[in-house]
């Protein structure tokens, strides 16, 4: 879900909706030998080790060097086919060694090294994190809101008259509220596409960013096409922090267009990807956008385009050509009646597509919902059921392919020995979930956060028993509720 921009030097959001018509696999690095019962790097300095660790132990981070042994999961769908078998590269009754946020084996039996945490899996699937490649996390302060709006009435009525009202502190607390409840539902990696402009705001995003450990990228509107303030945000807030990274973010339109070029120049001269929402709406082809990105020569796999629907046949070929990334988001789609994304069109011609939660219009951070919605839409478009996705492409699309889109394959997306160790280990033994029949289609159509037992980002324990590790989500929760009560009232006196 975009936000229009609205800087103070760019045009308008009237200038903006008056342009709008109606009112506004990358190569794996494997570097490992797969064997058939040890797939990875043999572990230094092997060694049993005596203690168990059991889930449950919130308060006690695998932390130290980070060497985890996950012990015996059930099945391990790895999304590498050189690892396992088959598209997801599954591998039955294994382990999944990470020692200094590095997946350093895959497979059965594998001895600890010494100071290693041992953590049981058995009975439980393990696999790469959830790869959002779209979302608005502030837009917490907004869930349930404008619930009868399509995308510009819930601007007006929701995410223009918040904004406005933002604090430091409050962003804080709606940042930090929205990355843990992604981080507690299997997400490890996000790209938050912003279009807040004050500094002393954006830090205080980036900051309830990094605190929560998740692995992110920060997408910022520049408010100026100078890159003033854009260079020092990078240099000073997000390159500083190890799982940080950073993207311009624009919104292509005609009646911004020399804004449009400006913020490619700056991400060209950053070296990040260009990050832009791209037809959402029918009315948004007055303004053209994939003519305009094509115009400043920005079509090509430094390019990611949001919601990406109502394109042409010519356009989505023209992407697929050069390379574009995309990013779906189907819940979001779906509840502000924006259209359903040619997901179908853009699998066969073989663009790389993520999936994204998209902040507020989504109302959770539910990836299993997001992937069922991925697949359901598709086959309620074409009547028929064999059509792209199926559950495997959503996996891989949620994971491996979202990394692919960002760009990052060679360090997050599959349990690849050799990439960061990002991984989330799900527990069926749950009401929704059991008996197993096939889990890897009971994971799309059945799987919920809550089945979520244990997150790892670059080899830390973020989630385990089911819980988020050392954060007080009672006091989480409170402080949002207190910032959304501020703000409220800030509305009313206004
Ligand atoms: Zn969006």
């Amino acid at each position: 879900m975009q936000s229009i921009p609205t800087p103070p030097s760019a045009p308008s959001r009237r200038d903006l909706l008056t342009g709008l018509g109606l009112a506004a696999a990358a190569p794996l690095v494997l570097g490992v030998t797969a064997g058939p019962a040890l797939r990875g790097r043999p572990a230094q300095q092997p060694v049993q080790v005596d203690q168990i660790a059991q889930y449950g132990q919130v308060g006690d981070p695998v932390q130290g060097d980070r060497t985890v042994l996950l012990r015996g999961a059930s099945l391990v769908l790895t999304m590498d086919p050189a690892v396992g078998n088959g598209p997801l590269g599954a591998v039955e009754n294994a382990d999944v060694l990470m020692q200094n946020g590095t997946i350093t084996a895959v497979g059965t039996a594998l001895r600890a090294p010494r100071g290693a945490r041992v953590v049981d899996a058995s009975g439980k699937l393990a696999m790469p994190g959830f790869v959002d490649t779209h979302t608005h996390l502030w837009q917490a302060v907004i869930r349930g809101g404008c619930t009868d709006r399509d995308l510009f009435g819930w601007f007006e009525g929701c995410t223009d008259p918040q904004r406005g009202r933002l604090t430091p502190s409050a962003v804080h607390s709606f940042v930090r509220l929205a990355a843990l409840d992604a981080v507690q539902s299997g997400v490890t990696t996000l790209v938050d596409w912003v279009d807040i402009f004050s500094y002393d705001l954006i830090e205080s995003y980036v900051r309830a960013l990094a605190g929560t450990g998740v692995r992110f990228t920060y997408a910022m509107f520049p408010p100026k096409p100078d890159g003033v303030l854009v260079t020092r945000v990078k240099k000073e807030l997000v390159d500083p922090v190890p799982l940080g990274s950073f993207q311009v973010a624009t919104h292509a339109a005609r009646a911004v267009q020399d804004l449009n070029r400006a913020h490619w120049d700056i991400a060209q001269d950053m070296g990040v990807m260009l990050n832009s929402h791209v037809l959402e709406r029918p009315e948004q082809r007055a303004d053209d956008p994939i003519g305009v990105l094509t115009d400043i020569g920005a079509l090509g796999p430094r390019l990611l385009i949001n919601h990406a629907i109502h394109l042409t046949d010519a356009e989505i070929a023209a992407v697929a050509e050069h390379d574009v990334r995309a990013a779906h988001c189907p819940l979001s789609n779906m509840r502000l009646a924006s259209g359903i994304m040619r997901l179908t069109e853009f699998g066969r011609r073989g663009v790389k597509v993520g999936l994204g939660l998209d902040g507020g219009t989504n109302d959770s951070s539910d990836f299993h919902a997001l992937m069922k919605t991925a697949i359901g839409l598709q086959r309620a478009r074409a009547t028929d059921a064999g059509v792209f996705p199926q559950v495997h492409d959503v996996l891989r699309m949620a994971t491996l392919g979202g990394a692919e889109a960002l760009g990052i394959a060679d360090r997050v997306g599959s349990l690849t020995p050799g990439k960061r160790a990002d991984v989330v280990v799900v527990d069926p033994a749950a009401l929704n979930f059991a008996p197993r029949f096939d889990w890897v289609g009971q994971v799309v159509f059945n799987g919920r956060p809550e089945n979520v037992d244990a997150v790892f980002v670059d080899g830390r324990a973020l989630k385990l028993g089911g819980r988020l590790v050392e954060v007080d989500t009672d006091r989480v929760v409170r402080e949002a509720e207190a910032a959304a009560a501020r703000l409220r009232a800030a509305g009313q006196a206004g």
